[in-house]
């Protein structure tokens, strides 16, 4: 039997009240897909795609303008107490009162989702996010990141089997993004399927076993990660030859040819249609002696890159 999915989405579409005059923002178009259970998706877009809308409206914070989603196989509308209580987010923005330590923090949101005190895990969640020794500080003496374990801890009060956390490492500097790529590492190896938006590729590559990319509003790939790098067909080559160089070296299989350098040539090709090696080889026919060669392999960015620009 296949596990049904952790998050169903299905032609979710959102627009925003206008503001003035107009028709207001489309800011998700039709949007469908599934996160299956147990791994780390991505959802990766530009900045205003439209992934945020779509967290808020799975986290209840904005209203659908059409479509459904489900949690955990429970409706956000028609079982929403369910849908809520499977789902922890980390949203974008830091809000916190400040004047609560991050014990308090835990047990007035262990509070809000009615757990018995005996049953809260704030010891534990602080532990988890290694806080511990925080416990009795005021929240506004923690430093930035310690807020956004903090808030991790607070999405998790009330074991939700997912976890959401929306751009969890924007303006995050590198040794905060590596802390936080090992806590949600570590929590997903302990069971908890996880969702993150980021416009970080690299973090997205580095983490996601399958992305989702959304641009202008709509889904425009979602594959396991690996297929998608997978898809970059263009490739990159650098050489560097032993005299200035006449113009662009013009060949009918170079998707690009562009002199960077007065001796160094940048050729795009498309690696169906052809190898570094026949790329060098064309080079040499114009009567050029290569000097140097770097190649560089293809990334999500390459992808993203090709998927976006239409
Ligand atoms: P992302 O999180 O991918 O950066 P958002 O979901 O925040 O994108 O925004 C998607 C689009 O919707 C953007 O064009 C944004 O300006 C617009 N938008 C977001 N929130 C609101 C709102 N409360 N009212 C009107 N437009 C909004
Ligand atoms: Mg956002």
């Amino acid at each position: 039997m296949t596990q049904p999915p952790a998050i169903r989405i299905d032609n979710l579409v959102k627009r925003y009240a206008p503001t003035g005059g107009g028709e207001g923002k489309l800011a998700l178009k039709g949007v469908s897909f599934d996160v299956p259970q147990g791994g780390i998706f991505g959802l990766l877009g530009p900045n205003g795609a439209g992934k945020s809308t779509l967290i808020n409206i799975l986290a209840g914070l904005v209203t659908k303008t059409s479509g459904s989603a489900e949690i955990w196989g429970f409706d956000i509308d028609r079982d929403h107490r369910n849908a809520k209580r499977s789902i922890g987010i980390v949203p974008q923005e830091i809000v916190f009162d400040p004047f609560f330590t991050p014990f308090e923090v835990l047990e007035n949101q262990g509070g809000f989702y009615g757990i018995p005190r005996a049953l809260r895990r704030s010891e534990e969640l602080l532990r988890a996010v290694h806080l511990a020794d925080k416990r009795d500080a005021y929240a506004r003496a923690l430093s930035g990141g310690m807020k956004r374990r903090l808030l991790i801890a607070k999405a998790m009060v009330h074991s939700p089997p997912i976890l959401v956390l929306d751009e969890p490492t924007a303006g995050v500097d590198v040794e905060l993004r590596r802390q936080l790529w090992e806590l949600v590492t570590e929590m997903n190896r302990e069971g908890v399927t996880v969702v993150l938006t980021t416009h970080y590729l690299e973090e997205a590559e580095q983490l996601c076993d399958e992305i989702a990319i959304i641009n202008h509003g709509e889904l425009i790939a979602h594959k396991p990660t690996r297929e998608l790098v997978g898809m970059a067909r263009e490739k990159i080559v650098r050489v560097t030859v032993d005299k200035d160089l006449a113009g662009p070296v013009v060949e009918p299989h170079f998707l690009k040819a562009e002199v960077t350098e007065p001796r160094t040539l940048e050729v795009t090709y498309d690696r169906d249609a052809m190898s570094a090696g026949k790329v060098l080889a064309l080079i040499q026919s114009h009567g050029y002696t290569v000097e140097d060669v770097t190649t560089r392999e293809a990334d999500l960015e390459d992808v993203f890159v090709q998927l976006t620009a239409a």
